[in-house]
């Protein structure tokens, strides 16, 4: 059967890695969350090769000009891009896949894959106050990365609209239902 990838996105703090982790945890049998490369330091428990492929800002360049990603952005000072390789290996393997990335590489990839499905995690409410709540909730970010983010978070609101579907996760269980509902349904197991 084809398989699909999945491509989810949302503001920094409003819930993707909590979301995942859960959704992972019931579907890890389809299922595989990509690993990207980023030039990020790793935060405190984030393990190389697991949350993501640490990297020198001159081993991303070499890639890039490798044409090795598939999509790449630059998001609040650091590099994200996830691997060509990485995606075809998965598709042999027979895994559905899940890319967890921001919005411009989001787009990238819809329009290299446009059956690609792209899910965009929303916060609550109008505006950003529930992520900013929640970003300093989360005590991970010191204040200029807060205020980075959260400049950020509104420019990823607007780009939602480009989206296939908006899931507001206000309570976590409901959004995790309903991105389980829209992958049966992509998949036709609905
Ligand atoms: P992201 O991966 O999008 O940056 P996280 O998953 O780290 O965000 O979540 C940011 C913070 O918000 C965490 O402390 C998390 O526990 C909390 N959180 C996640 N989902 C909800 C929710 N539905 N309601 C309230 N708090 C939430
Ligand atoms: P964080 O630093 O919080 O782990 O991630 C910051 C942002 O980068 C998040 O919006 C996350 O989804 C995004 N991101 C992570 N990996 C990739 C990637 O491979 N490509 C792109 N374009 N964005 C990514």
């Amino acid at each position: 059967m084809n398989k699909k990838l999945f491509v989810i996105s949302g503001c920094s703090g409003v819930g993707k890695g909590t979301v995942l982790k859960e959704f992972m945890a019931r579907n890890a049998a389809n299922f595989i969350l990509s690993v990207s490369c980023t030039t990020r330091k790793p935060r405190q428990g984030e393990v190389d090769g697991v949350n993501y492929f640490f990297v020198t800002h001159d081993e991303f360049e070499k890639a890039v000009k490798e044409d090795k990603f598939l999509e790449f952005a630059q998001f609040a000072g650091n590099f994200y891009g996830t691997k060509k390789k990485f995606i075809k290996q998965k598709f042999e393997e027979g895994l559905n896949i899940i890319l967890e990335i921001e919005t411009q590489g989001a787009l990238q990839v819809k329009k290299k894959m446009p059956e690609a499905v792209l899910i965009f995690i929303a916060p609550p409410g109008a505006g950003v106050e529930e992520l900013e709540k929640r970003l300093r909730g989360r005590n991970t970010e010191d204040e200029e990365t807060i205020q980075r983010r959260l400049a950020e978070a509104k420019i990823e609101l607007e780009r939602s609209k480009q989206y296939d579907y908006v899931v507001v996760n206000d309570d976590l269980e409901r959004a995790i239902a309903e991105i389980e509902e829209i992958t049966r349904r992509e998949l036709g197991h609905a």
